[in-house]
């Protein structure tokens, strides 16, 4: 399972069934979309136009000051702009639209679609060794949802053999997602948070990923590729009545 590319936004085969959920990751062609990188009077205007694209109204976006954990908020009340310091929020209020931001870093929607129950979860390095998937997914079983039924979209990340590590933080993953060539370490933190997914229970066939590298691709913002000055992608879970 891969996902198709239209209006510049990443959308995970067969989440647009769903009618209780939108959702989708911006491809750099919307700019970035991050408070607290570059502009900001620039990105409010990229969360807007988003938010119009999308016919969202006006109750805005809800985000996290993201610092590579493991913790997951819970979003209780509609809420715009930032709940604090954590690396994933999740949802059951419809109404919401949870919104994380991502270069190369990986991006996992989590959502039990018929219930519209959600999460947006950033994992990169850090996250991934802390499983801050299996946080995410706890925050759903939370609300009383089975992982059997928790779908799984795992966007556009830097892939395999394009992320380079120490071998201090290799040493942090388990073999089967580490690879040595060239006299570097590499860690697929794609396969890393796939694993963790399934080894949670989550079913395979509930699991769309992307194939998509944000480091080889230009049309994806990539701190590897663009240092730190690179634009911020959003993936986004919206909660529908
Ligand atoms: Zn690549």
């Amino acid at each position: 399972m891969t996902g198709n590319t239209a209006d510049g936004i990443w959308v995970p085969d067969g989440w647009d069934q769903h009618s209780r959920l939108r959702v989708g990751l911006t491809t750099a062609s919307w700019g970035n979309m991050s408070p607290y990188v570059g502009d900001p009077q620039e990105s409010l205007h990229n969360r807007t136009q988003l938010a119009e694209h999308l016919s969202l109204g006006d109750q805005g976006w809800t985000w996290a000051e993201q610092v590579h954990g493991t913790e997951i908020a819970e979003v209780t009340v509609q809420k715009k702009g930032t709940v604090g310091r954590c690396d994933g929020l999740a949802s059951g209020v419809s109404g919401t639209a949870l919104m994380g931001f991502f270069a190369d870093c990986v991006p996992v929607l989590l959502a039990e679609p018929r219930s519209g129950i959600g999460a947006v979860v950033h994992a990169g390095w850090r996250g991934t060794a802390g499983g801050v998937v299996q946080q995410g997914l706890l925050a759903l079983v939370r609300h009383g949802v089975r992982v059997q039924n928790i779908h799984a979209a795992v966007g556009p990340c830097i892939q395999g053999n394009c992320y380079e590590v120490g071998k201090d933080t290799a040493a942090r993953f388990p073999k089967e997602v580490v690879s040595f060539a060239h006299g570097t370490w590499r860690v697929n933190l794609l396969k890393a948070n796939m694993l963790q997914l399934t080894k949670a229970g989550v079913l395979e066939r509930n699991i769309a990923h992307s194939h998509a590298c944000t480091h080889c691709s230009a049309e994806y913002f990539s701190h590897r590729r663009q240092g730190a000055r690179a634009g911020r992608m959003a993936a986004f879970l919206i909660l529908r009545s």
